[in-house]
């Protein structure tokens, strides 16, 4: 079922849904049924699986030499949603990347899709390779979400890139983007990345799913600028708790995120990490309370493979 949907017909309740990283090449699909588990007695409608473009990484040669090679450390973002869906019959939304992949590859990634019966997907630019100081795209591949989200819509139409037959199937995806509360890194100002992400939704996008805040009040602004120009698709708040105190920095230099003042004071006057992780739990369920309250659709936690503290914080919740 799409997501848009799943939204529909929980007629204003708000749902829980989750985002998981496909494991690293050479380790079992086990440690994301681990991860799972714990987290099916709250009912998620839908499951997320991220997505990691390539990256390189230097092979020395016994004459000295280094070559330089392209690498996926963790693959298998299509097949992992179709062996999520298979077992635990829910939804999964992939994460699909303009980073890493030819045009062509994506069309081939979006038959397999249609042809698993999985139904949503996640349209982005993707991160930076590490070893790039800013995105560059693959050759033949996309430059932009609203690239990507072109081709997608185009599918949904039966345009394919090289046969463009009256009979040729419409997939019909419902399709998520993202949003930046705080605005993306690389914007020069929020009103230009506003622009960019409604032009997504004018493309077709049906929803969006925000980067983590930890201060409601950014997601209320970005929600009522969404609505005042007017955005009417669903917007799920993107949620992960502290769970660590070097995450103070880390999460915010990383994600482009700004840490309240006040969660920063109460995090620093923990005398063990232990006591970081209550406080960042605790903090994430009055988030959750307020946002719910505000009549959020979905929350849907980052639970990066990690069961334990989403499900602290559902239990408190739901
Ligand atoms: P875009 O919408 O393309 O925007 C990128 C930047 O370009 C923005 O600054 C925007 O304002 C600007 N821009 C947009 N369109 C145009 C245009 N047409 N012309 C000029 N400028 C433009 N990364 C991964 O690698 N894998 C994942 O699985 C993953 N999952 C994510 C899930 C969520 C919910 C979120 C919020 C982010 C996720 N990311 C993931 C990170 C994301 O890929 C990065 O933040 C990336 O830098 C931007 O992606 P985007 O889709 O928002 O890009």
């Amino acid at each position: 079922m799409k997501i848009t949907e799943h939204i529909n017909n929980a007629k204003g309740k708000t749902l829980f849904s989750f985002e998981l990283i496909p494991p690293l090449k050479g380790h079992s699909i086990q440690g994301l049924y681990d991860a799972i588990d714990p987290l099916m007695e709250f009912k998620p409608p839908f499951i997320d699986v991220t997505s990691l473009r390539e990256d390189f990484i230097y092979k020395q040669h016994p004459n000295g030499l280094l070559e330089k090679l392209s690498y996926r450390k963790r693959p298998g973002t299509i097949a992992i949603c179709a062996a999520i869906m298979n077992k635990y019959k829910v939804d999964t939304v992939p994460h699909l990347l303009c980073g890493g992949f030819t045009k062509d590859e994506t069309e081939n990634g979006l038959i397999d899709l249609q042809f698993l019966g999985i139904e949503n997907v996640l349209v982005l630019r993707g991160d930076a390779r590490k070893a790039d100081a800013s995105f560059i795209p693959t050759p033949n591949g996309h430059n932009y979400a609203t690239d990507l989200l072109e081709q997608v819509v185009n599918m949904n139409n039966g345009v394919y890139l090289h046969e463009n037959n009256e009979e040729n199937l419409k997939t019909d995806f419902c399709i998520g983007v993202a949003g930046y509360p705080e605005k993306h890194f690389e914007a020069p100002n929020l009103k230009t990345d506003f622009k960019y992400l409604k032009q997504k939704i004018d493309m077709g996008a049906n929803f969006i799913v925000t980067q983590m805040f930890f201060d409601n009040q950014k997601y209320f602004d970005f929600v009522n600028n969404c609505r005042a120009n007017g955005i009417t698709v669903p917007i799920i708040p993107g949620l992960k708790p502290v769970t660590g105190s070097k995450q103070l920095v880390n999460l915010s230099k990383t994600f482009h995120i700004d840490m309240p003042e006040d969660l920063c004071d109460a995090i620093n006057a923990c005398k063990s990490e232990k006591d970081v992780r209550d406080v960042g739990i605790e903090w994430m369920i009055n988030q959750c309370k307020e946002l719910m309250a505000f009549g959020v659709p979905v929350l849907h936690f980052y639970t990066m493979s990690n069961a334990g503290p989403t499900k602290r914080i559902a239990e408190a919740i739901f």
